[in-house]
């Protein structure tokens, strides 16, 4: 049957660098599920609705269709038939999706529609729930960290050219907070699952994390 590889851990730990190197390599389709969660997010934002208001939000999710094009192991994510690839990084998204990701309604519709990609085909899904929620049963399961202040920098390297307002500050605190909410929500919080194998990447190239889980998916 098909391999599905969960990849999980913290904001911005390089969940999304390993996962594609690793489907490249593989000849695996990436899924970038935070990328989900983000179009939704926007679609809200748009549409003023009041994100702490569950059932208004659960009374619009029929009307957000996301797809994803795969080019060059790259996430394009069509919100609606509409390339939303660049406006998901942005700021207010980034505020607002941890918010949107503790609404059930939400979650239990991305995790259906994660579960129909795995279904057939061979894939490296990253996230936050993957394997304990999405694919309980997934073949790999990695679990990513790497020091707060090492992500912060990083994360404030890639946004700063298409940010020049953006502070150093202000990407650390959003990343805390992600956490704080990703890790204390009610619905699947962000924990390990106990048998995914724990990758701390502070110190370690992408060329020595992808070595490090095609040793785990090709032993
Ligand atoms: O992966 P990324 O940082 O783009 O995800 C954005 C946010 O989406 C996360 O901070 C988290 O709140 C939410 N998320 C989630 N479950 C996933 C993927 C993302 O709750 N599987």
């Amino acid at each position: 049957s098909n391999i599905v590889v969960a990849i999980d851990g913290y904001s911005s730990c390089g969940k999304s660098t390993l996962a594609k190197a690793l489907a490249k390599q593989l000849h695996f389709i990436y899924v970038d599920s935070g990328a989900m969660y983000r179009a939704v997010t926007l679609y809200l934002l748009r549409k003023n609705i009041d994100l702490k208001d569950p059932a208004a939000v659960e009374a619009v999710l029929p009307e957000v269709h996301l797809n994803f094009h795969a080019r060059d192991y790259q996430t394009h994510i069509l919100l609606n038939d509409e390339e939303v690839s660049d406006e998901i990084r942005l700021m207010p998204v980034s505020e607002n999706v941890s918010a949107v990701a503790a609404i059930r309604s939400v979650r239990h519709e991305m995790v259906k529609q994660q579960q129909r990609m795995g279904r057939s085909k061979n894939i490296v899904m990253d996230g936050r729930d993957i394997g304990t929620t999405v694919f309980p049963n997934a073949q790999v399961k990695l679990f990513m960290t790497a020091d707060p202040k090492v992500r912060a920098e990083r994360r404030f390297k890639e946004l700063q050219p298409n940010n020049p307002d953006i502070t150093l500050e202000e990407v650390f605190e959003n990343l805390a907070h992600r956490d704080y909410l990703d890790t204390t929500r009610a619905e699947s919080p962000l924990i390990r699952a106990e048998d995914a194998i724990i990758l701390d990447n502070t110190n370690l190239t992408p060329e020595q994390q992808l070595q490090f889980a095609l040793d785990k998916v090709e032993p």
